[in-house]
């Protein structure tokens, strides 16, 4: 059984012997307030010095280099991109991110990758023989534009079918902290039935986005035991995580990461 645990000032995700997988808080780093302490982007505000030795704390911790990371610019969409070692670097230190990409595959163990988080539902993936690595960005934008959907396809073109997959769905905002409007409804409805939302009022409700994301992997074939999912709200837990929702714009990101061993 795949699962999620706080070890330390992390929330690791026990997936396979061969692959390391996890997603930081807010604790062990060297931002000042509001980016306190583990801030790990370099686009809200916070010293560039103090994002570039958080980010290299990070790589540290899955024994790895900062010139190791891959990152990309996140825009809420459902672009997944298959990387190797000669892409890694790209974007650790701010400069040259991959554009216009909300995830990662890769079969190398050579790169580390990463995305930024701040309440949207990281989505981490391996295979049951630990072949191919994913990290990818789920918002409730990216969920309805179907990036896991896209990501199980671009692992059975690889021959990975998605019986085989296994997914950590990491620290995200719960439907305990996040009312949305009508607009957004109407988009989720498209993809989903209502039992991931919680009607607040007329035209308020609560999304529960891990819920629809795991619907939606079930429905693309993955086994619903190969499901975990991290027992953490980013709202509820100001204390361990960064949340854009409850502590509004200036705040900082979390990170998530995964590679596979060497
Ligand atoms: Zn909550």
């Amino acid at each position: 059984m795949v699962e999620f645990r706080l070890e330390g000032n992390r929330v690791v995700f026990d997936v396979h012997p061969r692959v390391q997988a996890w997603f930081s808080t807010r604790r062990g780093g060297v931002s000042l307030p509001p980016f306190d302490t583990l801030n790990l982007s370099f686009g809200v505000g916070d010293l560039k010095a103090a994002v570039t030795e958080n980010r290299r704390r990070m790589a540290a911790w899955g024994g790895r280099e900062l010139d190791q990371l891959v990152m990309p610019a996140q825009v809420h969409g459902n672009h997944i991109e298959w990387v190797t070692r000669l892409h890694a670097g790209r974007g650790a230190r701010g400069a040259h991110p991959i554009p216009d990409t909300d995830g990662f595959l890769t079969e190398d163990p050579e790169v580390l990758l990463g995305l930024g988080f701040a309440d949207c539902t990281p989505i981490f993936v391996a295979d049951v023989n630990a072949r191919v690595v994913g990290l990818w960005h789920a918002g409730w934008r990216g969920t309805v534009k179907g990036i896991q959907r896209v990501g199980v396809e671009m692992l059975a073109q690889r021959g990975i079918p998605p019986e085989d997959l296994l997914i950590g769905l990491g620290p995200a905002i719960g439907p305990c902290c996040y009312e949305v409007d009508e607009p957004v409804v109407r988009e989720v409805r498209r993809v989903a039935d209502d039992a991931v939302l919680e009607p607040v009022d007329a035209s308020h409700s609560r999304l529960d986005v891990r819920a629809l994301n795991r619907r939606l992997l079930e429905q693309a074939g993955v086994r619903p035991e190969h499901i975990a999912e991290a027992p953490f709200c980013t709202g509820c837990r100001s204390d361990l995580f960064f949340s854009y929702r409850v502590q509004g714009r200036l705040t900082g990101r979390m990170g998530g990461y995964i590679c596979l061993k060497p």
